[in-house]
C-alpha cells in the first residue's frame, strides 16, 4: 500500500513517452489531451495507410506528438494488386518530403495472422523491404510489427542491413529478444502483463526497452503506457519513476525527438 502510495506520488511528477499508438484512430481528442495531461509528453503516432498518413502528419505538433509513415502490413495484404505499387510509391515519396516534420517510418512490417496472410508473405516482404531501404536512405528509425512472423522479419532486418529497429509489440521469447538486443534493435512493451513478456523484460537490459499504449487498438489512449512502464519497473526490480525516466528517455533518444523539438523552434 505504501508502495502504491509512493507510486501515486512519484506518478505526479512523472513525464512518460508513447512509443508507438495511432491517434488518428481514437476518436475522442479529450482522450489525448488528458494523456498530455496526465504528463504522456511524447506521443509518436504511426500511420496504417495513405489516408492515416495524411492525417497523422495533421495531429503532428513536434511538441508533444511526432508522426511515423507507413503503411502496416495488415493494409498491403488488403490493397487490390493494381494499387499495390503505385500506393507505396506515394507513401515513400510522402515520407520522402515530409523527411524534416516526422520521426520515423511505421507501421510498417508482417503479418501472418492466418494462412491467408501467411500466402503473402513475398508480397508483405517486398513492400516492408522498400520501406526498410527509404528508412537506411534518408536516416529515420522504423516502428516494425511481426505478428507470428518474427523469424522472417528478422531475415528481412539481416538483409537489408536495418539500422534503428523498433519492434512494436513484440511477441517473441526471450531468446528473441536477446537476439534483437544483440543486434542493437529496441523493443516495446504493450500494456498487457504476461509470464512470456515478463520474461522478455527480465532478459534484456533496460536500454533496450520502450513503452507503448498502441491506442486505441490494445490501450484505451496514450495515458496507458503507464501499465507498460508499471510491468518493467516491476519486474526490473525499480521504482516506476525510475522505469519511467528510462524508458523516456530511450524513446526519446530513439526517436531524436530533442533534436526534433529544436528544428519546430528554429522553425518558428
Ligand atoms: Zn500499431
Amino acid at each position: 500500500m505504501i508502495e502504491q502510495q509512493k507510486d501515486m506520488l512519484f506518478r505526479s511528477l512523472t513525464e512518460l513517452a508513447d512509443a508507438h499508438c495511432h491517434l488518428d484512430l481514437i476518436p475522442d481528442d479529450a482522450l489525448i489531451k488528458n494523456s498530455i495531461g496526465k504528463g504522456v509528453l511524447s506521443i509518436i503516432t504511426d500511420g496504417v495507410d495513405t489516408g492515416s498518413n495524411m492525417r497523422s502528419l495533421e495531429l503532428a505538433d513536434n511538441r508533444n506528438i511526432f508522426a511515423a509513415l507507413g503503411i502496416d502490413p495488415e493494409h498491403i495484404v488488403k490493397l487490390p494488386k493494381s494499387e499495390l505499387e503505385r500506393t507505396i510509391e506515394f507513401n515513400i515519396g510522402l515520407i520522402r518530403q515530409n523527411r524534416n516534420k516526422i520521426v520515423g517510418i511505421g507501421e510498417i512490417g508482417l503479418d501472418y495472422k492466418d494462412d491467408k496472410w501467411k500466402g503473402m508473405a513475398d508480397l508483405q516482404k517486398s513492400a516492408l523491404t522498400k520501406f526498410i531501404k527509404a528508412a537506411i536512405e534518408l536516416d529515420l528509425p522504423i516502428s516494425v510489427h511481426s505478428r507470428k512472423s518474427l523469424s522472417d522479419v528478422f531475415d528481412v532486418l539481416d538483409e537489408t542491413r536495418a539500422r534503428r529497429v523498433h519492434l512494436h509489440y513484440f511477441e517473441g521469447d526471450a531468446e528473441d529478444a536477446k537476439l534483437a538486443v544483440e543486434r542493437g534493435y529496441m523493443i516495446s512493451v504493450p500494456p498487457i502483463e504476461s509470464s512470456k513478456r515478463k520474461r522478455v523484460i527480465a532478459a534484456i537490459p533496460i536500454k533496450n526497452l520502450m513503452a507503448e499504449s498502441d491506442a486505441p487498438v490494445v490501450g484505451k489512449s496514450p495515458l496507458d503506457v503507464e501499465t507498460s512502464v508499471r510491468n518493467v519497473a516491476t519486474v526490473k526490480g525499480i521504482t516506476f519513476e525510475e522505469a519511467a525516466t528510462q524508458l523516456t528517455r530511450n524513446t526519446k533518444d530513439f526517436f531524436r525527438i530533442d533534436r526534433q523539438k529544436q528544428d519546430r523552434l528554429i522553425r518558428i
